[in-house]
């Protein structure tokens, strides 16, 4: 049964184990079908099929370089987009605690931490002062 196993996988994509992209379609699979059975969002089960299928057309693929090419893309467009969340997340927290200013001469902006009352910012750049409330 073993050796059926890995003749049949033999030459195909997954041989070489799940990637990403597998990974996260299967997630995504489960996730769809459980949706689809507890909400009325019926039409879900068909989308979870359709991830599934894909899944497995991945697996059994002979085009190696292909379905490896498209793990890449996937895993490129992950990184953006879990890259964007840890930016505006850690943007959030300075901004949480500091103000962003910008200087009314040459527009340099600067950082203030907050809750300092009215203060008198000098421009570290061209020197000005300039009154704000913290
Ligand atoms: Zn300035």
């Amino acid at each position: 049964m073993r050796n059926f196993f890995s003749r049949f996988f033999q030459g195909r994509y997954g041989s070489y184990g799940t990637d990403k992209l597998t990974r996260f379609l299967l997630i995504l699979a489960v996730v769809n079908l459980i949706v689809s059975i507890c909400t009325p969002f019926g039409f879900l089960y068909y989308i979870a099929v359709a991830l599934l299928a894909y899944s497995c057309y991945r697996l059994l693929s002979h085009n190696i370089s292909a379905r490896y090419r498209e793990n890449e893309r996937f895993e490129r467009v992950l990184k953006k987009i879990t890259g964007l969340f840890k930016r505006t997340g850690s943007d959030f927290l300075m901004r949480s605690k500091y103000h962003i200013y910008t200087c009314p001469n040459c527009s340099q902006k600067i950082r203030i931490p907050r809750g300092k009352g009215q203060i008198i910012i000098r421009c570290p750049k061209c020197l000005t002062e300039f009154k704000k409330k913290s």
